[in-house]
């Protein structure tokens, strides 16, 4: 790989800046000659009021910005180009500045650029940005980029899979999944916890498609690469979330039902009948049990059949109901010359039988238990030894 140091003027670089939007990504400068994102470069994400207003305040002061990366490619008609391989972040930043698409707060105010004085405006174009071009092959290109890019914020794992396997079916699949301003990402970040900019929806996509074939990400990214669309992809995590709407029909999406893991559901119960009224009803039933500790398992809990309680993290008796139920029990027990744990009183013989056990060995067991309707009340509190309660394990 061959690497050579130039110096570009501001004035040259946002020559032509285009600028996506809808995208959140900068596209062209140089006149067209620069393709400020290439496919595997991330979005753009200094658009945050601090970030780029610090680019700009660098270049206003005079500090340096820092080495930039172009690597040299080509376009579709073969013709000779350089694209942005460290400095995305920056370069989109100034370029957004110079065509006044944000403002910068001043002594005098916001300020765009238009609105600066020409001195500053001139000082801002003026600066020279050190620039390393370099030509070589994709895959030398794209492991220094791995290297080099450890400077700014460090590219998830996701960011470096779309590096590493760059082609028209990360370009296809960043299209469906990764852009903020998709009127779907509000639908599907009521069931996933995900950043699109961030490649979080892909990745999980990926992810879900991956585990369904029983592979990885890695793997099936690798295997698709050159697949110039997406269909399997974007028809599989459509049948996950259209499923989980549709066996939830909740309105609105409780956030509990956000982040969880909707693939294993889908994969171990979206075959089975269901009635998502009745699903509702049973919803909002465990919603309003004071019981039900742990909100977001209630959606596994039903899905599995409502047996496995310990999903609910179930609520225990109160201290004061325990030591009530202890007293009272221990003194019935003194009174009857037996054990204060019933099991023990029952036992056939041995100490055990009248041994009354101190308040710190025993502990209280749902005589109902909650799955059938039981409460966490004094009624329903029975107070058995420890080896006795462990023995009855978990109801
Ligand atoms: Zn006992």
């Amino acid at each position: 790989m061959k690497t050579e140091l130039k110096q570009y003027t501001i004035r040259d670089i946002t020559q032509d800046f285009q600028y996506n939007e809808l995208e959140g990504k900068g596209l062209y400068g140089l006149g067209g000659k620069l393709v400020i994102q290439p496919e595997y470069q991330r979005n753009y994400i200094y658009n945050d009021g601090k970030k780029d207003v610090a680019v700009i305040e660098s270049l206003l002061q005079e500090y340096p910005l820092g080495l930039i990366y172009f690597a040299v490619g080509k376009d579709s008609a073969g013709d000779a180009i350089l694209e942005v391989l460290d400095g995305q972040q920056r370069i989109t930043s100034i370029g957004r500045y110079v065509t006044n698409k944000f403002a910068i707060p001043t002594s005098a105010g916001e300020q765009y650029f238009s609105s600066l004085p020409q001195d500053k405006q001139d000082l801002i174009l003026d600066t020279k940005l050190l620039v390393y071009i370099c030509d070589g092959t994709e895959t030398e290109i794209k492991e220094w980029f791995q290297t080099i890019n450890i400077s700014g914020e460090p590219l998830n794992a996701q960011e470096l899979r779309n590096a590493i396997y760059s082609g028209p079916f990360v370009t296809a699949a960043r299209a469906e999944f990764s852009s903020s301003r998709d009127p779907r990402q509000q639908r599907w970040g009521t069931y996933i916890n995900a950043n699109p900019v961030r490649q979080g929806v892909l990745e999980l996509a990926l992810k879900w498609i991956a585990a369904k074939q029983d592979t990885t990400i890695d793997g099936y990214m690798s295997q698709h690469r050159h697949d110039t669309d997406v269909a399997e992809l974007k028809s599989y995590f459509n049948a996950v979330i259209d499923w989980a709407e549709a066996r939830f029909p909740l309105e609105p999406v409780p956030k509990e039902m956000r982040g969880l893991n909707w693939q294993q559901f889908y994969a171990q119960w979206g075959t089975d009948a269901y009635n998502g009224n009745a699903t509702v009803q049973r919803v909002e039933e465990l919603y309003a049990d004071p019981a039900v500790r742990t909100k977001k398992n209630i959606f596994e809990y039903i899905l599995s059949g409502e047996e496995k309680t310990q999903l609910l993290d179930i609520r225990l008796f109160e201290d004061s109901t325990k030591r009530a139920v202890y007293a009272q029990q221990t003194e019935q027990a003194k009174t009857d010359g037996v054990s204060n744990c019933p099991d023990c009183a029952a036992a056939t013989k041995g100490d055990v039988k009248t041994k009354i056990h101190p308040y710190k060995d025993m502990e209280a067991d749902h005589v109902t238990a909650w799955s059938k309707g039981g409460n966490s009340t004094a009624d329903n509190c029975e107070m058995l030894c420890v080896r006795h309660n462990r023995a009855k394990g978990n109801k």
